[in-house]
């Protein structure tokens, strides 16, 4: 059965941006079928449900670096120095969550997500199969990179790689392309884990055919011990050399890349999961993105953990990207309005191997989100492109209005129809309680 979005205005995200005015969006199954203006729409079938809707559509957000299920630490221990944040607050809570913990934290992300218009997100996380449960009910696509790290793996490599084989077995169990949900490997990254441990991971995810998620030169001296360690190398050679960026590879933050590290990465085709809001909060730094792009690699945006920014509302992102590249380059023809809805969308989903998701093309996943054209701040529009400028500009998660994935509607008239959000606070609320209880006994 064909359903028929008619819209104000359709946002496709396409190679050409391009917006048709009123446009139309078909949706069959859980693909788009046809996308165009209302005059140039086929006929349809008499079986077809034709909805006509008004507002704006544009696929859905895509994030691309984010440990969800740290919903249960949001707001904890801020404004301490990075390493007693860690030390102190996030890692000793983190140490007592259940299974359970995981899965209600990620509902209330999930819903969090979906109510924001966000419908896809790249987890890295312990825990996945009670990510994937909550991703199941709440209805979002999810690419579930499980996390590896020394301070609880490090006997799992070589001939004890258990971990390892958890991981290809979960890649067994629920990797679906076609579906809502896939599975890759996530290092956490080569500072924690070391070069050997990261080209093990690596090779485990070329053979899984499916991407590696690590960060990446978030903080200045991270990786200090590491390269004195490998005579003064950096990171990112040491890498490269073995063999780490031979497959499908996301970098998280990616901010202390020097010219011979771009170099690298660009030849090597690394994508990069950028996360303004976080680097900022954490004082991180500010990422090359303009230099990055202008290799032609790869790189969308990512709200990393709730923890560390504190929202998992991507419409932060698309506004500060651009504008941190304007502000570093003083030039505001840096990046525009058009290239960051399309690192929202299109290449981020490129940057996770997603090639169907984040357009509304035909044949794409119908990964959709509605936008309330009434909201004060887009008004006025002399024409097309100052739309698109109010979309990135004046745009937040509370024009959404409704959001479909894989073509099922799971939030209307701004409510999460797939979880109870009530259930869902409550339960975390009750959660992280006593995880702040416990860390302190
Ligand atoms: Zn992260």
């Amino acid at each position: 059965v064909t359903t028929r979005l008619v819209a104000d205005a359709v946002v496709t995200c396409d190679d050409a941006m391009t917006v048709h005015e009123p446009g139309v969006v078909d949706i069959v199954d859980d693909a788009i079928s046809w996308v165009g203006t209302s005059e140039a729409a086929p006929a349809l079938a008499d079986s077809a449900a034709v909805r006509n809707i008004g507002g704006l559509l544009l696929p859905g957000l895509v994030n691309t670096h984010a440990h969800t299920p740290m919903t249960l630490m949001r707001g904890a221990g801020d404004d301490l120095p990075l390493l007693r944040w860690l030390t102190e607050v996030m890692w000793p809570r983190e140490g007592l969550m259940t299974p359970d913990d995981a899965r209600w934290g990620m509902t209330l992300g999930s819903a969090e997500m979906l109510l924001a218009g966000v419908t896809t997100s790249c987890e890295m996380y312990l825990f996945e199969e009670a990510l994937i449960e909550a991703v199941a009910q709440s209805g979002a696509r999810l690419v579930m990179t499980p996390g590896v790290l020394s301070i609880l793996h490090a006997e799992s490599f070589g001939a004890g790689r258990s971990r390892m084989d958890t991981i290809a077995e979960v890649h067994e169990a629920h990797h679906d392309p076609d579906g809502r949900i896939t599975v890759g490997v996530a290092p956490h990254s080569a500072y924690d884990l070391g070069i050997d441990h990261c080209a093990e991971l690596a090779e485990l995810a070329r053979d899984l055919d499916t991407v590696l998620h690590l960060h990446l030169a978030e903080t200045r001296h991270e990786a200090d011990e590491l390269e004195a360690a490998h005579g003064g190398v950096r990171t990112v050679q040491l890498l490269a050399d073995a063999g780490v960026f031979d497959g499908r590879v996301l970098a998280a933050h990616g901010i202390w890349f020097d010219e011979s590290d771009l170099k690298t990465l660009g030849e090597c085709q690394v994508a990069v999961a950028h996360c303004p809001v976080s680097n900022l909060k954490l004082g991180s730094g500010i990422a090359p993105v303009a230099a990055m792009q202008a290799l032609g690699m790869t790189v969308g945006l990512g709200t990393d953990g709730p923890a560390s920014n504190d929202t998992l509302d991507l419409w932060e992102e698309v506004k500060l990207a651009p504008m941190l590249v304007r502000v570093a380059a003083h030039d505001p023809t840096a990046m525009s309005a058009a290239q960051a809805l399309q690192m929202a969308t299109r290449v981020g989903a490129a940057a996770l191997g997603l090639p169907d998701v984040g357009h509304l093309s035909p044949g794409a996943k119908a990964d959709i989100v509605r936008l309330d054209l009434d909201h004060l701040a887009f008004s006025p529009v002399t024409n097309p492109s100052e739309l698109l400028a109010h979309v990135v500009w004046a745009g937040c998660s509370r024009n959404v209005t409704d959001v479909w994935v894989a073509g099922r509607q799971v939030v209307a008239d701004s409510r999460c129809e797939t979880v109870d959000v009530g259930e869902a606070r409550a339960q975390v609320q009750e959660r992280a309680l006593r995880l702040a209880r416990e860390s302190r006994t």
